[in-house]
C-alpha cells in the first residue's frame, strides 16, 4: 500500500533580506503563498533499507543528491527505521526556480514517511526535522500563505490571499539560489519591501492593498543577469496584471489579475514571445494536500 501526495510549489508576494549572517545565512522578511502547481509523489514500504526513486524527469538526480532522498534518509536515521521507501515523483514544478521545488518534494518526503511508519509525529515535530534539510521545508510542510523570518524557518500563518488568478512563467534558465544571495549586496539596499504592510492588507482583504506592496529585494541580482526576467514583467502589466514579480532567487515571473481572462490571453502571448517555456495559469492555494 502506497500514498499519494500533491507537493504545492510557491511564490513570494514580498521577500526582504535583512542582514547578512556571520555564518553566511541571510535573515530574511518574506511572504509565501502556496499555489495550485503540484509535484505529485508516490511513497510504497520496501522491506530492504534504502531510498529508490523514479523521476518522470530525467535531468534530476535520483540518488543522494536528491532531497527527497535527504528527507527520507534522516527519517531512517532520526527514527531507527530499518525499511526502505520507494519515490515515484511526477515533477510538474518548475527546477531551480524560485518556487520552493525541491523544498515541497522534502516536505512530502517527511509526511510521508511519518504515515507510512505510523511515526506520530506532530506538525511541529515535523517543522523542526524540515529546517535540518532546508531553510524553505518547514514552510513547504506549513503551507497557506505565511510570514517567514529568521532564515526562513520561524513562521507565522496569515489570512489567506484573496481570490485572484495567477500567471506564472519561466524563462528557459535555471538560476542558483546560492549564487543570488553570494551577490546580493545586503548592505547597500536602498528600497525595502512593505512587508508589514502587506501583512495588514491580507487580513483586511484588500487585494490590491497586497498587490500594490509586492517587492524582491533579490531582483536586485537576477534581473541584471536574465533581462528576460523584466520583460516578462512588462507583458504581465502590459496586459492586465494588477502587479508581477519575480519569485525567490528567479528566475519564475507571476503576475496577480483579478479578471481571470486577462490572465489566460497574458499566458498565449508569453507562450508565443518564446520568453518563457514554462507557462501556467493557476490560482493561490489556500487547503490541504
Ligand atoms: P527555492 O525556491 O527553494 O530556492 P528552487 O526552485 O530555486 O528552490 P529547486 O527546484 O528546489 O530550486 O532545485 C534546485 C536544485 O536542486 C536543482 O538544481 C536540482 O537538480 C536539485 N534537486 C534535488 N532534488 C530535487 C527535487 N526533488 N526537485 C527539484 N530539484 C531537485
Amino acid at each position: 500500500m502506497g500514498i499519494t501526495l500533491r507537493a504545492y510549489g510557491k511564490v513570494n508576494l514580498g521577500l526582504d533580506v535583512l542582514r547578512r549572517l556571520e555564518n553566511g545565512y541571510h535573515e530574511v522578511k518574506m511572504i509565501m503563498q502556496t499555489v495550485d502547481l503540484y509535484d505529485l509523489l508516490t511513497f510504497e514500504k520496501l522491506d530492504g533499507a534504502g531510498v529508490e526513486i523514479h523521476s518522470s524527469q530525467p535531468d534530476l538526480p535520483v540518488g543522494e543528491d536528491n532531497i527527497i532522498y535527504k528527507a527520507c534518509g534522516l527519517m531512517m536515521s532520526e527514527y531507527g527505521l530499518t525499511g526502505g521507501v520507494k519515490v515515484t515523483l511526477e515533477k510538474n514544478i518548475p527546477v531551480a526556480a524560485g518556487m520552493a521545488g525541491g523544498s515541497t518534494d522534502a516536505a512530502a518526503a517527511l509526511t510521508a514517511m511519518n504515515s507510512l511508519y505510523d511515526l506520530g509525529l506532530s506538525q511541529k515535530e515535523l517543522l523542526e526535522l524540515g529546517v535540518k534539510i532546508g531553510a524553505d521545508v518547514p514552510y513547504c510542510v506549513m503551507q497557506g500563505t505565511a510570514l517567514s523570518e529568521g532564515i526562513g524557518e520561524q513562521l507565522t500563518a496569515l489570512a489567506p490571499m484573496p481570490e485572484c488568478t495567477m500567471v506564472i512563467a519561466k524563462p528557459p534558465v535555471g538560476v542558483s539560489t546560492k549564487w543570488v544571495y553570494q551577490n546580493l549586496k545586503a548592505s547597500e539596499l536602498s528600497d525595502h519591501p512593505d512587508i508589514d504592510g502587506m501583512v495588514d492588507a491580507l487580513k483586511a482583504g484588500d487585494l490590491r492593498g497586497v498587490t500594490d506592496r509586492m517587492a524582491n529585494v533579490l531582483e536586485t541580482v537576477t534581473i541584471p543577469a536574465h533581462r528576460e526576467i523584466a520583460q516578462i514583467k512588462d507583458i504581465m502589466l502590459e496586459n492586465g496584471a494588477m502587479n508581477s514579480l519575480m519569485s525567490g532567487s528567479g528566475p519564475t515571473v507571476f503576475g496577480i489579475y483579478d479578471d481571470a481572462d486577462a490572465a489566460e490571453q497574458t499566458a498565449e502571448k508569453l507562450k508565443a514571445s518564446g520568453l518563457a517555456n514554462q507557462v501556467y495559469v493557476t490560482l493561490p492555494y489556500n487547503g490541504k494536500r
